[in-house]
């Protein structure tokens, strides 16, 4: 018997996604946006970088417009209306107090319950080594939840007229080697594939597959890997850290 996966709490109106890149959202957390957002409820996305350096072809400079417009239209297709960008540099991301400041000022703006974040541990499980913008921006969003909350940590905010918010209940780590909670994502898993397939520029200089074999085979990966943990239901799976 595969050890059970418990259900993501729902007794919560509003979530910020902090992650690094265009897509990190898309390959694979999107699917529980959807469902989220389908329910009612409301999500932002706060992206450190706009992913200028992602694609080898492509040079920032035309790679970052190109990126922002995919995450744009990615963001819409899972219900997410508000974008935004911190403008650190994409590969470079250096975890600290600059990044735990942005992070703390975007999740006192829109007061969320939950924040949500990508793996932010050494690897993806096994061998597979995770990226330094992965695990800075997900340990800094993890600890910004906190700083958020303190006036004391970062009182220029509070100067700024940016005042504490710690209502931060819970932050979810999507992709961990160590979930620990699931939604069933049975009502966004459309939309979601929707939403990985707006990267199509990167997409397509990424892999010579089909855009959309290649999206949905990688997106029901996920979900069915998760399913066995969650009494058989696709799902995406989060380590929850409660506040
Ligand atoms: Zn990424």
């Amino acid at each position: 018997m595969t050890e059970q996966l418990a259900p993501m709490p729902a007794d919560w109106r509003r979530a910020l996604a902090v992650v690094a890149h265009p897509d990190d959202m898309e390959y694979g957390a999107a699917a529980a946006v959807a469902t989220w957002t389908g329910g009612g409820r409301e999500v932002a996305y706060l992206l450190a970088t706009r992913g200028e350096a992602g694609i080898d072809t492509v040079p920032p400079a035309e790679a970052a417009p190109l990126r922002e417009r995919e995450q744009l239209a990615g963001a819409a297709e899972v219900g997410v209306s508000v974008v935004e960008f911190l403008d650190h540099r994409d590969g470079v991301i250096e975890y600290g107090p600059a990044l735990r400041r942005d992070i703390a000022a975007a999740i006192r703006r829109h007061r969320p319950e939950l924040v949500i974040t990508l793996n932010h541990h050494d690897t993806w499980g096994g061998t597979a080594w995770n990226t330094p913008d992965h695990r800075a921006v997900g340990r800094a969003a993890i600890d910004a939840a906190a700083d958020a909350g303190n006036r004391w940590i970062f009182p220029e905010l509070a100067d700024q007229g940016i005042e504490p918010w710690d209502g931060v209940r819970w932050v979810a780590v999507a992709a961990s080697p160590r979930p620990t909670h699931a939604v069933d994502v049975t009502e966004g898993r459309e939309r979601a594939l929707r939403s990985l397939l707006e990267h199509r520029g990167y997409i397509e200089a990424l892999t010579d597959e089909d855009p959309e074999a290649y999206a949905r085979a990688f997106l029901d990966r996920g979900t069915e890997a998760t399913a066995p943990a969650f009494g058989g239901r696709p799902a995406v799976a989060f380590e929850l850290f409660a506040r």
